[in-house]
């Protein structure tokens, strides 16, 4: 065992969408820094941001119902639907960018252009859908959004799932054909292609095991090669930790103050895939449900179609699963390391206080496949059995701190947490995920970065040029954004296909 000792100006800690977003920006506003990646597995994308391990949504608050609230006055709420589309918005034209400038090529690879729709069923939830609708169809991010009761016009936009469908089923749905299908995976291997390109040093197969602050102020990463069982030392000047459900043990390693009273709950996600290709060619968008009554947002049920390795698929899903894992490849003892003086009076509130996930959880993990197969039915009412396998996706971990709501309260979102100085920065949280990974990585250099933002300004506003601004009050930036990255990134062809699917 040896222990040598490098510097570098960057670490990245992590081989997922986030280290790799974060790595080209910095790539282009800070051209000289060093930067060094240490993934433990063998390849980059293989966690979450795996294409088989999401569900590959560019959320951008189209379709999913939970991104929406109603309020007591009956008014539906779209703020957090607005947040989210801008945020998408930014993710686009960082792409664009990308594609523009050849920084990543092929953007067929890992975007498509998809239907997304909401479908809801039953009185109470076609009202609500039909409100929804009024209060997205009006504000110019949500323009061309189509809402249909009629059973005729549905069975145009989703033939299969109302194909077979009892007469009288009260169901609506909106429409729009912005949406689009990420593979998230393709672009991760994509961006960490042109970092190695530009000299990035990669190392594969290497656990970051430690870290401490150093005397002069820099940080001391301990890394273990898993192949040779090698310890070494690397200093840095900023540590990224972008090691998805791994990051909390690594912040908790770091041992910033910011980083106690945090804990976090693993859910795993399971989808179910359709091997029939006549059933999946009968089928092009995404189509969100509305969650059951105590079900976590994040288990929303929608069956979507899906561009993996340029083959076309129908996933449904996710149910979710309990393991108490934190990474698909991590240890069953993850949950329980976790949990330290600091934040197990946080652990054990949330304990107390999600009595009802817990509930749900046992349900969804004793779940056979016929009764999963139940609950497609409601979205296509012949679905077959033999159809359909079971698909285990990546692992969430969701955070639970303490909050104005009260101790250990579980939260839904991503979360960057920092030092003080800026030195460190680790993201927390699954949702809305990777659709969101510029804007949130922008964020974490404000936080981390703050003498330099001025000077780095005008190249952001190159990558982004909505920076600064909301695209919801500047119409013609939004007209520009769209039209770009459609043309940039081959969005265009949507139409085209949905056209195909009426006269199929
Ligand atoms: C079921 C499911 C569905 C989802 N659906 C969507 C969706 O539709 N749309 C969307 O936008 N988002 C979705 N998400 C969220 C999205 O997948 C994640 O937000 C995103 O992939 C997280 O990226 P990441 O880079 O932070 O983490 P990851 O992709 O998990 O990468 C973290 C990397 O860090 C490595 N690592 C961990 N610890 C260490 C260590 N100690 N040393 C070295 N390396 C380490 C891991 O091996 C891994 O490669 C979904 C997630 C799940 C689980």
């Amino acid at each position: 065992m040896t222990n040598t000792q490098h510097d570098t100006d960057v670490i990245l800690i992590g081989a997922g969408v986030m280290s790799s977003t974060l790595g080209v920006i910095l790539k282009q506003l800070a051209p000289n820094w060093n930067m060094t990646v240490f993934e433990k597995l063998s390849r980059a994308g293989e966690e979450s941001s795996n294409e088989w391990n999401n569900a590959g949504t560019g959320h951008a608050a189209l379709c999913e119902l939970n991104y929406t609230v109603e309020k007591p006055d009956g008014t539906v709420d779209i703020s957090k639907a607005i947040k989210i589309n801008e945020q998408f918005q930014v993710s686009m034209q960082f792409w664009s960018y990308l594609v523009k400038q050849k920084l990543i090529d092929s953007p067929q690879e890992f975007i498509k252009a998809l239907p997304h729709m909401s479908m809801v069923q039953g009185e109470a939830n076609v009202d609500f859908l039909q409100r929804r609708f009024k209060a997205l169809s009006d504000n110019p991010l949500f323009k061309g959004m189509e809402f249909s009761d009629d059973p005729e016009t549905l069975l145009e936009w989703i033939p299969l799932m109302m194909k077979d469908r009892p007469a009288g089923d009260n169901i609506a749905a909106t429409k729009i054909d912005t949406g689009t299908d990420v593979n998230f995976g393709a672009l991760t291997h994509k961006m960490f292609d042109y970092l190695v390109d530009e000299g990035v040093n990669m190392h594969y197969n290497h656990a970051v095991t430690d870290m401490k602050r150093t005397d002069n102020g820099l940080w001391e990463v301990k890394v273990r090669n898993l192949e040779s069982g090698k310890i070494a030392s690397h200093t840095a000047k900023f540590v990224f930790i972008g090691g998805g459900g791994g990051s909390l043990h690594l912040l908790q390693k770091s041992g910033i103050p910011e980083g106690k009273h945090i804990g976090g709950f693993p859910v795993s996600g399971i989808f179910m895939s359709c091997n029939n290709p006549a059933v999946v060619e009968q089928h092009h968008a995404k189509v969100y449900g509305k969650a059951k009554v105590g079900a976590p947002p994040m288990s929303v049920p929608h069956l979507d179609t899906r561009f993996i390795n340029n083959q076309k698929m129908l996933l449904f899903g996710p149910f979710a699963g309990f393991s108490p894992k934190f990474l698909k490849h991590g240890s069953v003892l993850d949950l329980f390391t976790s949990v330290k003086a600091d934040n197990l009076v946080t652990m054990l509130a949330a304990g107390a206080k999600n009595m009802s996930l817990t509930k749900y959880l046992i349900q969804q993990v004793m779940l056979s496949k016929e009764q999963r197969m139940q609950e497609l039915r409601e979205f296509i009412p012949n679905a077959k059995t033999e159809d359909w396998d079971l698909v285990v996706a990546g692992q969430r971990v969701q955070v639970i701190r303490d909050t104005d709501a009260g101790k250990g309260t579980l939260q839904f979102g991503t979360e960057v947490i920092s030092a003080e100085d800026g030195s460190i920065a680790a993201l927390l949280g699954a949702s809305p995920g990777a659709s969101t990974a510029v804007q949130v990585m922008l964020e974490v250099l404000e936080r981390c970065f703050p003498e330099n933002m001025a000077k780095w300004e005008p190249k952001i506003k190159e990558m982004v040029p909505s920076y600064g601004q909301t695209l919801m009050e500047n119409q013609k930036l939004l007209d520009h954004v769209h039209t770009t990255s459609a043309e940039v990134l081959g969005l265009e062809e949507v139409k085209e296909k949905s056209t195909l699917l009426k006269q199929a």
